[in-house]
């Protein structure tokens, strides 16, 4: 028998609750604290004192040394800078451990290295950081201690955003805001506010960590470059809920209660559909906190890989030929007073304020198909978009029969007279129960998919924060409220208005809505009749950031200025050159350190082999041929290999972002899988033995 664990006992162990609030804060300091984390305001900097006491009293109990304001720069990672409890000595020689209010809700890490687009100069090198008090500070442990991480925000000395929270944050008011003038106009004057919910599914690979080690690949780029299939892959679909394997479960126990002693919700977990690949998804939360415990998600599924002798590759394709990964961000919007705004009851025909609300989403995803294409666009989820594996790059929504139904009747005649149900699902076993049947199915396909009472965006990619997609998801829908309320507040008749506006919206904007198999051409080819964006690259996508349609949604919810939506598209222009920069000098690397010098001792044992056979008098004819197949792939590879080498000489020297990204992506990206090509033929045909790394085989299949 294994131990019980006490869950509830682990749980949330590691955070500073608001049960441990409650605990230990004077009630009146508790009150207020909480009235800020639900309503907003400002801390004064007294009770900030009062609560950085406690929260440090508590910290040092539980074996912290330092503090950290915890922030996600624009690297898509989070950042930390430690500092010790530890104070000046008094008179006597003796130290006090302190943190004062101010430490708490404002840091100045200096921070000048992080990208800011230009944003910062150097010498205006000053960046602070707040705290965001609705996301709970928790204790971290590493080899240097016990660390208190303070979720906080980062933003430069003229204040505008450095970091994917803020924007955030700011789309929450603003969706908040645009969403209580709908729900109003329902009648609903009981809520004050309405929040952005969010549960990321999260996939991830696990692979051996010796043999991870022998890759340069996996360590410098985090997917392998090079790499022959093996005679297996996913073909069989033996591996999607499969049983996991006892290394890989003892880690899933493990991630587990890391997890829950930082509150992380962790529910769900099984093995995904290529080998090696599994997923974990929470329960969802708050928008804010989503986004942070997703981060702590990816690094605590590193860390404790570390202690299975494993490694976690969150990278959205580390293998070619089986699937990648991403991560399924589930949607949703409710009132603080418990209605969830996607939830269409049982007859959505008649719930009118779903249907607007409905209405206005699917406007909004259509108005700013690009923007949320852009939103969920990385370096590595390139390789996934469009490559049948994932949704194609096209957005679209589905909404299932039942939806899809009510919407076509209501553009057709203007009414929603009858709603399809889901009746009964005969198992034809008379020992089995006969199933409810839901009224919708699902599709897998689709990169934007109503299900049930949420929107599941599908394209995130795997290693991306999932900050971006959401702050364009609040701030689009925010608009389509906001136009809505504009109107329907004005209204003489609200029922003929609201009616006439759903209409409407529907009318114009179905072509988004799209039921069939994302992943067939004759979808591309539809899309494109239809007028949908098909933007196939992540580069393609940085300029949607400062159309005039974008800097106007986002200045207009303050959201982004334009400033910071230039300083974005310059980011995003130099993580791309630089991600591969890095892929193509780790090739270079590998093939003339590794691969080419283990062909040219292979060609020799073969050559070797010749002059034996033919010494001894029989002809050498299959160590001949392979000889000459051998060396004719060498000479491509070198030549291959200069060209590499050259073009990404170039790329590197290039000045304009913009031109270097594309380059990078148009040429040096062919060059290199110009170079890929006979280094995987010469793997299948090169003694296993002199192979330098391991294989797809040896990586995917023997953990
Ligand atoms: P499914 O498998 O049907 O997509 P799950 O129940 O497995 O749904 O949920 C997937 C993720 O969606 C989980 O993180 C879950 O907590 C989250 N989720 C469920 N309901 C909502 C909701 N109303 N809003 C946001 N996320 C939700
Ligand atoms: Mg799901």
């Amino acid at each position: 028998m294994s131990e019980v664990l006490n869950i509830e006992e682990l749980f949330g162990s590691k955070v500073f609750t608001r049960a441990t609030m409650r605990e230990r804060l004077p009630k009146s300091v508790y009150k207020e604290v909480v009235k800020i984390m639900d309503q907003g305001g400002e801390l004064s900097l007294e009770t900030a004192d009062v609560v950085a006491k406690a929260m440090k009293d508590w910290a040092i109990e539980n074996g912290a040394t330092h503090y950290t304001h915890w922030f996600q720069p624009l690297t898509g990672i989070t950042a930390e800078k430690h500092d010790s409890f530890v104070s000046h000595p008094d008179e006597n020689g003796k130290m006090l451990m302190e943190f004062s209010g101010k430490e708490l809700i404002k840091g100045e890490p200096d921070a000048s290295s992080f990208p800011s687009g230009g944003l910062r100069a150097t010498f205006e090198a000053r960046g602070y950081t707040a705290w965001d008090i609705t996301s709970p500070a928790f204790l971290k442990e590493d080899a240097t201690g016990v660390i208190l991480c303070i979720p906080t925000a980062f933003c430069s000395y003229k204040g505008e955003a450095l970091d994917k929270k803020t924007p955030l944050l700011r789309s929450m008011e603003a969706i908040s805001e645009q969403a209580l003038r709908i729900v109003r106009l329902f009648g609903n004057t009981g809520a004050t506010k309405v929040v952005a919910s969010v549960g990321p599914e999260q996939e991830y690979f696990l692979v051996d960590r010796d043999k991870y080690l022998k890759r340069e690949d996996l360590i410098f780029a985090g997917r392998t470059l090079f790499g022959a299939p093996a005679p297996k892959g996913q073909e069989l679909e033996d591996h999607y809920f499969g049983t996991i394997r006892e290394r890989i479960g003892a880690y899933m126990k493990d991630l587990n209660i890391e997890l829950w002693k930082l509150g992380v919700t962790a529910k769900t977990q099984h093995n995904e559909v290529a080998p090696a690949q599994h997923e974990l998804a929470p329960i969802y939360e708050t928008a804010n906190i989503a986004v942070d415990h997703n981060q702590l998600v990816m690094e605590t599924m590193k860390k404790v890989a570390g202690r299975h002798g494993l490694t976690c590759l969150l990278h959205e394709k580390p293998f070619a030929g089986v699937n990648g990964s991403g991560k399924h961000n589930n949607w949703s919007l409710g009132t603080d007073n418990g209605v969830n705004l996607l939830d269409p009851g049982d007859t959505p025909n008649e719930n009118i304020q779903f249907l607007l609300v409905l209405a206005c989403i699917i406007k909004a995803v259509d108005v700013h198909a690009d923007l949320l294409r852009q939103s969920a666009s990385d370096v590595g989820n390139d390789h996934r978009l469009g490559a049948n594996e994932a949704p194609p790059a096209i957005i679209s929504i589905f909404l299932g029969e039942q939806l899809e139904d009510v919407v076509k009747q209501l553009v057709e005649t203007g009414e929603a007279a009858h709603v399809l149900q889901g009746g009964k699902l005969a198992t034809g076993v008379s020992t089995l129960p006969d199933f409810e049947k839901d009224a919708t199915d699902r599709n897998r396909t689709s990169p934007f998919a109503f299900t049930g009472n949420k929107f599941e965006f599908r394209m995130v990619g795997s290693a991306d924060s999932i900050g971006s997609p959401n702050t364009t998801l609040n701030a689009i829908v925010a608009e389509a409220f906001c136009e809505a309320a504009d109107i329907l507040e004005k209204a003489d008749d609200f029922d003929v208005a609201v009616h006439d506006l759903i209409k409407e919206y529907l009318t114009e904007h179905q072509r988004i809505i799209f039921n069939g198999n994302g992943y067939s051409d004759e979808w591309v080819a539809e899309a494109e009749r239809r007028g949908l964006p098909n933007i196939r690259s992540m580069i393609e996508a940085v300029e949607t950031l400062t159309t005039d349609k974008a800097v106007k949604l986002f200045e207009k919810f303050g959201i982004f200025t334009k400033a910071e939506l230039e300083s974005r598209e310059e980011v995003l222009y130099e993580i791309y050159a630089k991600t591969i920069n890095i892929e193509a000098l780790t090739m270079v690397d590998m093939a003339s350190k590794e691969i080419i010098p283990a062909v040219i001792k292979y060609s020799k044992s073969l050559a070797d082999s010749v002059l034996a056979v033919k010494e001894a008098g029989a002809d050498a004819e299959v160590q001949t041929e392979l000889l000459k197949e051998v060396s004719a792939k060498l000479t491509e590879m070198k030549t291959a290999l200069a060209k590499l080498e050259e073009v990404e000489a170039k790329a590197a020297a290039m000045e304009n972002a913009k031109d270097q990204a594309f380059y990078y992506k148009d040429v040096v990206k062919a060059a290199m899988d110009a170079l890929r090509k006979p280094a995987d033929e010469l793997e299948m045909i090169v003694d296993k033995k002199v192979w330098p790394f391991p294989t797809y085989a040896d990586l995917m299949f023997e953990v």
